[in-house]
This record gives C-alpha cells, structure tokens and sequence, in this order.
C-alpha cells in the first residue's frame, strides 16, 4: 500500500528521507555492526550520535552558549511537574491558559505553590490568543508559562507575551523548529518531539543556564532536576537513544533543506494554501482568529456535525487519514507539520473542493 497523507496531530508524519534513511542503517549503522538501538549509550560511535544532534539542533536554533539542551524522557507532560519543582523558588508562577495543554500546566503547578492565571481565552473557546503586552504579572513570579501554539486548538502566539522581566517558559511542543526563534527571549522552551521532530518518547529543553541550580523543590526526584541532565550531557541514565537517533536524522534534514527559514518559508505556503480556500468555501471553515492562527494545526468545520463524520470518513478513504478534529472539540483539524509536503495540502483541497462541490 501507498503512503497515505497523514494529517494527525502526534505522533506525525516524518521526512520519508529520514525514514528511508533508517531503515537502510537498521541492521547495520555506518558499518558498525549492530544497529543504534543495540548499542550502548556509552559507546563511543552512540556519543557521537547524541554530540552531532546537540550540535544541529543549536546551529539550526542559532541556541547561545548560555542555553543548554537537555534530551529528556516523561513526554511533554512531566515537564509540566518538573517546570514548577525547578523554577518555583518563591512558589509562584503566572500561566497563561490559552488551552488545555496550557491549563495543564496550569493545574498540575498548583500542587507546588500559588500558579496564578493572568489571562486566559477560555470565553471563546481557546479561538484567539489573549493581549498579553500589558498583564498582571505577579511581583514575585519565578516565571511566566504559555503553551505557544495550542496543538487542539490552532492558535499560535505570534507575539509572545511582555514577562516584565520574568523569565518565559514555553511549551512549544507543536511548533518546535517550524520557524526561526530567538532563543533569549526565553528561559526555557521544551517540547515533546513527536509532533513535529521525531518518534514519541524524547522531549527536547532548551534552558538558560542561571536557571538550571540546586536550588529546587524538596522531594524533587534526582530524574526530574535539570541539573542531572545537565551535569551528565543528558547520559545520566539511559536516554531514548533511538529515538535522538531519529531527531538527529530530522535535524539533518533540516540543515539539507535550508535550516529553519526555509522551512518556515514553506510552512507558510503550505497554510496559505489551506486558510485560503477556508476563507473562500461556502461550506467548510476555520475556528480560529485570523491573526492568531497556528502554521501547524488547522481546525475547520462545516456546521453539521453529521457532515463532519461524512467529510472525514470520505477523506480517509481517499488517503487523508488523521483528519478528525481533537476528541474534546470536533470538526476536523489538519495538522501541516514540517514534514507534510506542499503536495499533500493541494490535494487535501482539491478533494474538500470536490467534496463541497458534491454537496
Ligand atoms: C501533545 C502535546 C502535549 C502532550 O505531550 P505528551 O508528550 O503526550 O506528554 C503537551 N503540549 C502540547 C502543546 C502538545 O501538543
């Protein structure tokens, strides 16, 4: 059978260079013997592995000297404990609900100390992204969270949030490496790579390094302290070796096709071919704020519960799978991460096109 166009919101369609590209180094990687799963993260050909990755990702990210990458296990959702365990030294936090990953994080701060929500969208239906330029900030925040692009709901902050001095953290699990970021915006942004980066199981933290001390929450497991990744290059157990294998792969490929302008530049032109026809249909259309709209998930709907079944239904049948939208919203979502080719989009329209036409 045929690759399908796989619209799905994570785990996500991977570069077919990158898995082409494993699957001729499965059984034998670069003459070695054995393949990357078999090896021994202490073995000097896997160190090189994790080394390079390191490397690609601070050159593709431009990530200062001053920033350290940490390869992490725990999905994204452990970050949403460890945020607080290392960053809360007064036990105060402001978050920014902006939908139910940030409301997450939100909640699950809240068994460490006070985590105040300073703005929220909650009143439309996570549709848009609050003003964030002149919020309450509380005096003695260790830090400010977002989620920055909100995977079920599609919006993306395309400015980030005036901190007053705070440190920022940001979940950019559904946006990571989809543009360019200037990384000393932020104290720490993480994400869970299988959105948009490589198979489940590795989170990526990029953290400044004055915030990565000692000084964290009693009770707070060795596992779960920056530090000990930190102190130990991210070998301080064993990592998800494959699986950096496989991110490292995607960061290749993204230096092979122009870093992270290009990719931007073709992300744009990928949702531009989306949001555009959503503009002009008479049938389908988006959920979303036209200026907060996310790059990477695209929800739209027709209305009709009913039609959004068929609509999906019919879409899988023709090779567009993973389009119905997030069990807690409805309607569809397509998700266009940097690895759904243009083609994949044109086609997706040409065939809600004809849909539409045959309704
Ligand atoms: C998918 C997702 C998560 C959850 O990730 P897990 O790795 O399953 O814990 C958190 N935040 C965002 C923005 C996501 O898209």
């Amino acid at each position: 059978m045929a690759r399908v166009y796989n619209f799905s919101a994570g785990p996500a369609v991977l570069p077919e260079e990158v898995l082409q590209q494993a699957a001729s180094e499965m059984l034998n990687y670069r003459g070695c013997g054995m393949s990357v799963m078999e090896m021994s993260h202490r073995s000097k050909i896997y160190q090189q592995i994790l080394a390079t990755a390191e490397a690609d990702i601070r050159e593709l990210m431009n990530i200062p000297e001053n920033y350290r990458v940490l390869f992490l296990q725990g999905g994204a959702y452990q970050q949403f404990a460890a945020v607080p365990m290392n960053l809360m030294k007064n036990r105060v936090a402001d978050y920014i609900i902006t939908g139910q990953w940030a409301k997450k994080a939100w909640q699950e701060a809240q068994l460490f100390g006070t985590a105040n929500a300073v703005a929220s969208s909650a009143d439309k239906g996570f549709s848009y992204i609050p003003d964030c330029s002149d919020l309450p900030i509380s005096e003695n925040a260790d830090y400010v969270y977002i989620c920055e692009n909100n995977t079920i709901y599609g919006t993306k902050f395309h400015t980030l949030p005036n901190t007053k001095g705070k440190p920022l953290v940001a979940d950019v699990s559904s946006c990571f490496l989809s543009e360019p970021v200037d990384v000393t915006k932020y104290g720490m942004l993480y994400g869970g790579v299988q959105k948009n980066i490589g198979p489940a199981g590795v989170v990526i933290a990029i953290i400044r390094e004055d915030l990565i001390t000692e000084d964290v929450l009693p009770g707070t497991p060795t596992m779960l302290r920056y530090k000990t990744h930190a102190d130990a290059g991210s070998l301080f157990n064993t990592p998800p070796a494959y699986g950096i294998y496989i991110c490292g792969l995607v960061f290749q490929w993204l230096k092979r096709i122009g870093g992270l302008s290009a990719i931007e530049a073709r992300n744009q032109e990928k949702a531009a071919v989306l949001y555009d026809f959503l503009d002009s249909s008479d049938l389908f259309h988006g959920t979303v704020v036209k200026q907060d709209r996310s790059l990477m998930n695209v929800p739209f709907v027709t209305g009709d519960e009913k039609l959004d079944a068929e609509f999906v239904k019919a879409a899988e049948a023709a090779g567009f799978v993973n389009l119905k939208g997030h069990r807690t919203v409805g309607g569809m979502r397509a998700s266009i991460y940097n690895a759904m080719p243009l083609e994949g989009v044109q086609k997706l329209v040409a065939f809600m096109k004809d849909f539409e036409r045959r309704k």
